[in-house]
């Protein structure tokens, strides 16, 4: 506990992640009283192990390929060698610093730390794992999701994300289950860090959600870099072999061998053992909480969200879950979430990034659609002959000429595509697009140049 010695607030948090931490600390600038209670890290997965470090190991796996490229740039790079370690303690202290920073937050805002874990006791009461108990107005659930493991022999010999980001030693070979983020961010990363790779995924859809045809550049990319796939396979159980190896036995096909095994097979909302069903919490599929537009759960007293309830699994999301009702129930401001027009990436290798309808998604529900796309290999990817191609994609409502969707995959998609999310939040048109003067040479004015 870090400051504060009363046992009655008017909110307590549980979970210190990225949206528990907003909802804290605007709750606490509005003039509440403020407690949040966190059992692991202060800064919760995305800035601990998942979004935040992740990223960073994208950067330094980017480095295999600029290095490479640097020859037909006129560098002459005398020796190439990744050494992990290196990389891992470098972000694992940023990490620590971030946490830090997350820390000094709660304390310039006087909100109460309590390191340990907090279940709910009563609709106004929380019960610390030291015995101690609180009483708090209202009380917000921000606990969470948790990697799925599946129930199969030998599960204890794979990887989930939680202890990717501190692994001793590269895996040689190591296999991905599961085909969504985690799956093709980690796939591009252990790639460029010389392991050799296959994901093996339930069915043959990689990032469903993701517009077709982008979602297929990106396969067709990585088969040529080498990654390999099994696609509606599923582990049948994990056994250690001699020498440490891992032999994966495997139906729907042969079974495989080797050095690591990561599942990032989905994110199950964290409500177990938090006193929720006693207390009359509704849970939906998956344990999920469930709430109303306002967060509220069937408790009146109890609030959730972010990855606990389900609903989007962002941490933009959940911190913007977390703004709104610290800006409702203790700064009187009307504040609703907008959950249209969210932009999403995966920051595979290349990164792709979407926001709006897919163009199946367009097809379905609208009248007619056009669709624009531009398939061009950067100028960086020419002369260092590397034939990758990008993929720009514009969904349009042909009634109202409206930019209903843009996807991307390429180098800095990501970058480019939270610009682009602006254009399609604002409801801009094919045409304003098209009367934008392109910005020459970049990759990003293939958006206005479209016809
Ligand atoms: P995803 O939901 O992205 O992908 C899960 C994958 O595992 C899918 O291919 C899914 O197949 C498969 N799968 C699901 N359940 C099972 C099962 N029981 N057995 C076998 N396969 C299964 O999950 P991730 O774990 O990759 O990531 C979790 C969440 O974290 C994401 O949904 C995302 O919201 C968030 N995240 C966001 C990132 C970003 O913004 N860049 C990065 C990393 C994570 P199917 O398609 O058939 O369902």
């Amino acid at each position: 506990m870090t400051n504060g010695a009363s046992d009655e607030f008017n909110l307590f948090v549980i979970g210190a992640g990225s949206g528990g931490v907003r909802a804290a600390r605007v709750a606490a600038a509005h003039g509440a009283r403020v407690a949040i209670a966190e059992e692991y890290r202060v800064g919760g997965t995305c800035v601990i192990r998942g979004c935040v470090p992740k990223k960073l190991l994208v950067y330094g796996a980017h480095f295999a390929e600029d290095l490479n490229d640097a020859a037909m740039f006129g560098w002459d790079i005398q020796q190439c060698r990744f050494d992990w370690p290196v990389l891992r303690d470098h972000v694992l202290a940023e990490v620590d610093r971030l946490e830090g920073l997350y820390r000094q937050t709660l304390e310039s805002n006087k909100v109460t730390l309590f390191e340990e874990r907090a279940v709910l006791g009563g609709p106004n009461l929380v019960r610390l794992e030291s015995g101690r108990e609180v009483r708090a107005g209202k009380v917000l659930i921000a606990t969470g999701a948790r990697p799925h493991m599946p129930a199969i022999a030998g599960i204890e010999h794979a990887m989930s994300s939680n202890e990717v980001f501190t692994m001793e030693r590269l895996p040689e070979r190591v296999v991905i289950a599961g085909g969504g983020y985690i799956a093709n961010e980690f796939a591009g990363i252990f790639h460029q860090f010389g392991s050799k790779v296959t994901i093996v995924n339930r069915s043959d859809q990689l990032l469903r959600g993701y517009d077709e045809q982008v979602r297929d550049r990106l396969l067709q990319i990585s088969l040529a870099k080498g990654i390999q796939f099994r696609f509606n396979a599923t582990f049948e159980g994990i056994e250690q072999v001699d020498g440490g190896a891992l032999r994966l036995t495997m139906s729907g096909c042969d079974d495989i061998e080797a050095d690591a095994v990561l599942f990032a097979t989905g994110r199950m909302p964290n409500s177990a053992g938090l006193g929720l069903e006693a207390l009359g919490v509704k849970l939906g599929e998956r344990g999920a909480i469930l709430v109303d537009e306002q967060s509220r759960t069937s408790v009146n007293s109890v609030f959730a969200i972010g990855d606990v309830t389900d609903r989007v699994q962002l941490t933009p999301v959940a911190i913007r879950e977390g703004q709104a009702f610290a800006d409702r129930e203790y700064g009187g401001i009307d504040a609703q979430v907008d959950y249209r027009a969210i932009p999403s990436a995966v920051f595979s290798h290349p990164p792709l990034a979407g926001v709006g309808l897919t163009e199946s998604e367009a097809r379905n529900t609208l009248g007619t659609v056009k669709v624009f796309t531009s398939d061009f290999r950067p100028m960086k990817n020419v002369l260092a002959g590397r034939n990758e191609r990008s993929l720009y994609k514009l969904v349009v409502d042909a009634a109202s000429d409206e930019v209903v969707g843009v996807h991307m995959i390429g180098p800095d998609a990501p970058e480019l595509l939270q610009v682009a999310a602006i254009a399609v939040k604002a409801r801009l048109k094919k045409s304003d697009f098209d009367s934008t003067v392109a910005l020459h040479p970049s990759m990003a004015e293939e958006l206005v140049l479209m016809r």
